[in-house]
C-alpha cells in the first residue's frame, strides 16, 4: 500500500463538546508550548512530502479555533508536491472563513454534523449552533471547496432517527453525506451501547428512499463506499470501521497536535517527531525517521493493537 496521506491535528481544543468524542472526560488541554508551532508543522509536512505524502488533511480538536489557521493553510498549500490540502471541521466557524480558506489554497472540506434537528444537535454537541453549521456548509459549496463531505456518526438512541434527513441533504445538495460507525475509544463498555452497524443505517435510509445504487466518487481513496439515491444531486457514503476491516488498505498517518506520528488510529505506538525537532535534529535525521515510519506502518493494525483509551480530539479523528 502506498502511504500518501497525512492527517495533521493542529490543536486539541474544540468549541463543541460532543458526548462521544471525549469519553474519558479529560479536559486537560495541552499547554501552548506543547503544541507544534506552524513552522514545525510546515517542516514536518515538507519532509513527509519528500517521502511520498501528497494529500494532507488538517483536523483537531477543531482546526478553525487555532489562531491564524489561514496562515498555516497558505504555507502548506505552497508545498509543491502536496496535491490535495483539505480540512475537517465541525463547521461552526466555517461561514466566516470559507472564502479565505479557498483563496489561500485549501481544496476542500469535510463538515461533521450528526443531526439536522436543532434539539438533537444540541444534545450531542452541548451547543445550540446548528444554524451556523448549515450556513457554513452552504458557504463551502458556494465558494467551491468541493466536494463538500458531511460526516455523521450514528449513535444508538441519540440520532438514529436523523439519518433520513441527512440522506435527504444528499438529494438536494451536491454533497457526499457519509455515515461513520461509532468507534469505541474507551475500555469502559458503557459506550458500546452507542454502536449502530452501518448495514442498519443503510436499511433505514432505503426504507425511505428505496434501494441505493452504487456510485464512484472521484479521488475517493479512503475507506468510504459510496451510493446514490435516484436523481440526487449528491451521494451517500458508509465508513464501517468497526463492522468491516480495512487496515490492509489504510494509506494514512496521523500527526498529533503535540508532535507525535501515529501509524494506526488504534495503536498506542507513536514516534515523537517534536522531541527530535526541538532537540535540534537536521532534515536528514528527520527524513530517516519519517521514511522508517512509512516502512513500518503496516506492522500496526486494529487487530494487533492492544485496546487503548484515547480521545479523538487528541488524535484528530
Ligand atoms: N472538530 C473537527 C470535526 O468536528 O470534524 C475535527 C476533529 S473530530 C475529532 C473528527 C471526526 O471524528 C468527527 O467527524 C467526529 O464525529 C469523529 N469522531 C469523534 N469521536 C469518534 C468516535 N468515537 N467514533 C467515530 N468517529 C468519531
Amino acid at each position: 500500500m502506498r502511504i500518501d496521506y497525512l492527517r495533521v491535528s493542529v490543536t486539541d481544543r474544540c468549541n463543541l463538546r460532543c458526548i462521544y468524542c471525549n469519553p474519558l472526560g479529560n479536559c486537560n488541554f495541552l499547554r501552548r508550548d506543547e503544541i507544534l508551532t506552524f513552522e514545525e508543522i510546515h517542516r514536518i509536512v515538507r519532509l513527509f512530502a519528500q517521502c511520498g505524502i501528497s494529500r494532507v488533511r488538517l483536523t483537531g480538536g477543531e482546526p478553525l479555533v487555532r489562531k491564524n489557521i489561514i496562515q498555516l493553510v497558505r504555507s502548506l498549500a505552497a508545498i509543491a508536491s502536496i496535491e490535495e490540502l483539505s480540512l475537517t471541521t465541525n463547521g461552526v466557524l466555517l461561514e466566516e472563513v470559507a472564502d479565505e480558506l479557498k483563496a489561500v489554497g485549501l481544496n476542500r472540506v469535510n463538515v461533521s454534523v450528526d443531526s439536522l434537528d436543532r434539539e438533537s444537535y444540541r444534545l450531542i454537541t452541548e451547543f445550540d449552533l446548528l444554524e451556523k453549521v448549515t450556513k457554513g456548509i452552504h458557504k463551502a459549496v458556494e465558494v467551491g471547496l468541493k466536494p463538500v463531505k458531511i460526516n455523521t456518526v450514528v449513535l444508538r438512541g441519540i440520532n438514529e432517527q436523523d439519518v433520513v434527513a441527512l440522506a435527504q441533504l444528499s438529494v438536494e445538495m451536491p454533497v457526499a453525506v457519509r455515515f461513520i460507525e461509532y468507534c469505541p475509544t474507551s475500555k469502559s463498555t458503557e459506550f458500546n451501547r452507542f454502536f449502530v452497524p452501518n448495514n442498519q443505517v443503510r436499511r433505514n435510509i432505503e426504507s425511505r428512499f428505496g434501494p441505493l445504487a452504487a456510485t464512484v466518487v472521484a479521488n475517493a481513496a479512503g475507506p468510504a463506499v459510496y451510493f446514490k439515491v435516484k436523481h440526487s444531486a449528491g451521494c451517500i457514503g458508509f465508513i464501517s470501521g468497526k463492522s468491516t476491516f480495512f487496515c490492509e488498505r489504510c494509506n494514512r498517518l496521523r500527526l498529533t497536535s503535540d508532535g507525535k506520528v501515529r501509524p494506526c488510529l488504534y495503536s498506542a505506538h507513536h514516534y515523537d517527531v517534536k522531541e527530535l525537532i526541538r532537540g535540534g535534529a537536521d532534515d536528514e535525521t528527520l527524513l530517516d525517521l519519517l521514511k522508517n515510519i512509512i516502512t513500518e506502518k503496516h506492522r500496526y493494525t486494529r487487530l494487533n493493537s492492544p485496546v487503548e483509551e484515547f480521545s479523538m480530539r487528541n488524535v484528530g479523528g
